[in-house]
């Protein structure tokens, strides 16, 4: 008998977070690493949302279980955003706080899958999808839009891989690892496709405020608001507000699946943390210019990146317009070589990067097919200038 369960041993490390550990490790060893590895802003959280934090943790009523949907408060608050921000209308018990917007992804595949059952996954996708998708029983199914298509992909192509199996489609935008946004009328039609054929859509949110060049990451309810009965949104605090290590985040959907969902995160976690619950109240209705700050920042750093990224020979850079990723196609510099290195893959490329400039970047391979590389922009201007100087030397 395996020590084991099959389910559990086919789970794949988070190749995100396994190169950032790796960056990590160098830099406490002294060593003078770059990461562009990491997924998370590098901004504290705002000052207001901490100081609610700090009055919650004092607050006795904060110290016991509570409903494991979430605060009534927080519920509301989160109704409120999403009226807001993708124009969807819902009541405050259509919306379950989870422990960060993982669990939200977790949770909406479990509450939808059976056995068998097909998502349509777009690709380059963000690595948690496939492994969340088998893990409550479904097949992921990818639909792949390289560089050439802006990694955005089409009804034709996500037809094309439509079966009688499938249940539901993954669609996120802005994307990680791409910063990828799908226009109003690319999100319509593909709402329009969904809905025409009964699929469930789990539509991640999570970046959907950090879009940039005036943009707008149209939310596919608010494109196709016939969805709405089958469409389970994810969303959370860690992007928008800085607070990653916060772990609160939150889905929303018609109420059969939510009750669903709350049912199985009664006997998974329970409630999130009622500290994480109170600051991420303070920072959904307190002041937001903290939140453009950052955002400007963001888009700054944006321009810088995909500038010097772009004068590289042998990297196509499609300009992101969301998230703080930039996910460059780089198979141009595969198969020549470099320091007396020929690297013949994107991993192998990653590796002698860091090796020889000590700058990390995650590969394609975490995402999808080799032949990319995933840059986050949420590091200070100073180390993005010296990381892409390091990359000039070595590719200059
Ligand atoms: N969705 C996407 C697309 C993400 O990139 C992330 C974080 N890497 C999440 C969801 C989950 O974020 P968290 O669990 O920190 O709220």
């Amino acid at each position: 008998m395996q020590r084991v369960s099959h389910r559990i041993g086919s789970i794949a490390e988070s190749a995100t977070l396994k190169v950032d550990a790796k960056a990590k490790q160098l830099k406490a060893a002294g060593r003078p690493v770059i990461s562009f590895a990491a997924g998370e802003p590098d901004f504290p959280t705002p000052d207001h949302v901490v100081e609610a934090a700090v009055a919650a943790a004092r607050d006795p009523k904060n110290h016991r279980y509570t409903p494991a949907a979430g605060l009534p408060e927080l519920r509301e608050a989160i109704a409120a955003k999403t009226l807001r921000d993708s124009a969807l209308e819902v009541d405050p018990s259509q919306v379950v706080v989870t422990n960060g917007g993982k669990q939200a992804v977790y949770q909406a595949f479990a509450t939808l899958l059976d056995p068998g059952d097909e998502v349509l996954l777009p690709g380059p996708y963000w690595t948690t999808y496939p492994e969340a998708i088998a893990l409550a029983g479904g097949v992921p199914v990818e639909v792949f839009a390289g560089a050439d298509q802006n990694y955005l992909v089409t009804v034709d192509q996500l037809e094309a891989a439509r079966t009688p199996r499938t249940k539901v489609l993954l669609f996120v935008s802005p994307s990680n690892p791409t910063g990828a946004v799908y226009s109003p009328e690319q999100t319509a039609a593909i709402g329009a496709w969904a809905d025409e054929h009964g699929l469930w859509v789990i539509s991640d949110e999570i970046y959907q405020n950090l879009v940039y060049d005036g943009v707008r990451a149209a939310s596919i309810v608010e494109a196709t608001p016939a969805l709405a009965d089958r469409t389970i949104l994810v969303n959370g605090v860690a992007k928008t507000y800085a607070m990653t290590g916060w772990r609160l985040g939150w889905m929303v959907g018609p109420k059969d699946a939510m009750t669903a969902a709350a049912n199985l995160q009664s006997h998974l976690s329970s409630n999130v943390s009622n500290i994480s619950q109170r600051a991420a109240l303070a920072a959904l209705t307190g002041p937001q210019d903290a939140v453009e700050e950052m955002r400007l920042a963001f888009d700054r750093r944006r321009r810088a990146i995909v500038a010097g990224l772009s004068a590289i020979d042998g990297i196509t850079v499609p300009l992101p317009q969301g998230a703080f990723y930039v996910y460059p196609d780089v198979s141009g510099l595969l198969g020549r070589e470099w320091a007396g290195v020929t690297p013949t893959t994107s991993l192998e490329l990653a590796d002698l990067i860091l090796e020889k400039t000590e700058v990390a970047a995650v590969p394609g391979e975490a995402f999808g097919p080799s032949g990319y590389l995933r840059f986050s922009y949420a590091l200070g201007d100073a180390d993005i200038a010296e990381g892409i100087a390091r990359l000039h030397k070595l590719f200059g």
